[in-house]
């Protein structure tokens, strides 16, 4: 598809200019004027690409479309506020209402209090503490794996971990909405990458079968896919890996907290052990409320990355905050299991709500819903029509999923009541109309 501004932005259609004062513009002012960026000859940027984003957004700006970067101010539940107005939160990865739980708070501030706000190292060197061999301990026994590291983000758990263990006489076999960590991780490493059709266990079937002559093969999925909201067929690609001698790969950054009655993941969902896969990897940012991630696995595995991950050796470990904020976060979830059922039932009544007035939520069968609109501009303004009646979604576009499949990612969290929900979906139906 013609990915061109021309194309991307509706010539045949001027656009209305929305009301002022509800979104606003994070670069302050730099695309008032609309013939104001020229590309200077030599320059440090790439005139094609920045011509192309610099079109688009400062089109956005204008016609106030642009709902990015926004800066919250007070983050409450499921409500956010933005611009003086409190706003119905429907795209936080804060699946099981974690932010500001007062136990994982009071574990950050004492964490803080005895060791401070950096760790003085990467993890390798000296940045090492207690807390850090204590929520891994604990990250292996929520994942039944052998052991775990973190690091200080999902994407360098995929980027480092598989640049650490492939090379160039290897392959990776990666489903066609693998998340782009893993492919940079891939690159870095040049390790050549086949996809196979989304979810399909033949398509996989078929690659494993026409690469038999390769040395190692990785499978790489994720469990709950980050844009779609589907879960992995575990079992079959769990089967088809053994059959065919080759690795698996499992990200679960959208997968904790939605699969699995205790919210262990996808290995949980299916009833399969820890060992089914060979690497874990996940992220501590969204159900986990912190920020940082990590790869499970075995005990020789994680000895060897913690030698081989350029990440945990010249990157920085996570910080105090982080890490006691996010073994807080696992001990919650094991004490409050009422958060996942909550969690359950407010993606039910968000799919079902949504697909019974008619919009395309995919195959979605999680509390990460997609509603596809297609086209680039219609998701930009289908955001702003939803803030303009008090709930803040986010569009999502090319490259982050294939072109004309533009949507609103929408997340259904704990934090919801039915009538939010209800609210919510009066919104959409509204917008519909
Ligand atoms: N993998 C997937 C599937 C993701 O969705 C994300 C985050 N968007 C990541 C990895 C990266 O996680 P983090 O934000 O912790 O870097």
């Amino acid at each position: 598809m013609d990915e061109s501004p021309a194309t991307l932005i509706p010539q045949a259609r001027p656009e209305t200019r929305y009301a002022p004062g509800v979104v606003e513009d994070p670069f302050g002012g730099f695309f008032d004027d609309p013939g104001g960026w020229t590309a200077p000859a030599g320059g440090l940027l790439d005139v094609a690409a920045a011509r192309r984003w610099f079109d688009v957004v400062g089109w956005g700006v204008r016609t106030r479309l642009y709902s990015y970067q926004q800066a919250l101010r007070r983050l409450d539940g499921a409500h956010v506020e933005l611009q003086g107005r409190t706003l119905l939160m429907f795209s936080s990865y804060d699946y099981l209402d974690l932010i500001g739980h007062p136990d994982i708070n009071a574990a950050a501030v004492a964490a803080v209090e005895q060791y401070g706000t950096g760790t003085g190292g990467v993890r390798l060197l000296t940045g090492t503490n207690a807390l850090h061999r204590e929520l891994e301990a604990d990250l292996a026994a929520f994942k039944q794996t052998e052991a775990a590291l973190t690091l200080s983000s999902g994407y360098a758990a995929n980027v480092g971990g598989i640049a650490a263990l492939f090379g160039p006489r290897d392959l990776v076999l990666a489903d066609e909405y693998i998340h782009r960590s893993v492919l940079e991780g891939c690159h870095v490493t040049r390790v050549p990458v086949r996809t196979f059709a989304h979810n399909d266990v033949g398509s996989l079937r078929s690659a494993l079968e026409a690469t038999a002559q390769v040395r190692r093969r990785l499978i790489a999925v994720e469990g709950v896919y980050s844009m779609d909201g589907d879960v992995c067929p575990l079992p079959e690609i769990v089967a088809l890996k053994e059959e065919h001698a080759a690795f698996l790969l499992v990200d679960e950054a959208h997968t904790l907290g939605l699969l699995g009655t205790t919210g262990r993941g996808l290995n949980e969902h299916f009833g399969l052990p820890g060992s089914c896969a060979e690497i874990w990897t996940g992220s501590l940012s969204k159900t986990i409320p912190a920020t940082g991630g990590y790869i499970a696995g075995s005990r020789e595995l994680v000895i060897y990355l913690q030698h081989g991950v350029a990440p945990f050796m010249f990157s920085a470990a996570l910080s105090p905050a982080s890490t006691a904020a996010a073994r807080a976060a696992l001990a919650v979830m094991a004490r409050e299991p009422q958060r996942i059922a909550r969690l359950r039932r407010n993606a039910d009544q968000l799919r079902e709500g949504l697909a019974a007035q008619g919009w395309d939520i995919g195959r979605s069968s999680t509390a990460l819903v997609p509603v596809i609109v297609g086209h680039d501009v219609e998701a930009y303004r289908l955001a702003r029509r939803l803030l303009d009646a008090g709930v803040f979604t986010t569009a999502i576009v090319p490259p982050a999923v294939p072109p004309g499949s533009a949507r609103l990612r929408l997340c259904a969290t704990a934090a919801h009541t039915s009538e939010d929900l209800e609210e919510a979906l009066r919104a959409f139906g509204a917008v519909r109309a």
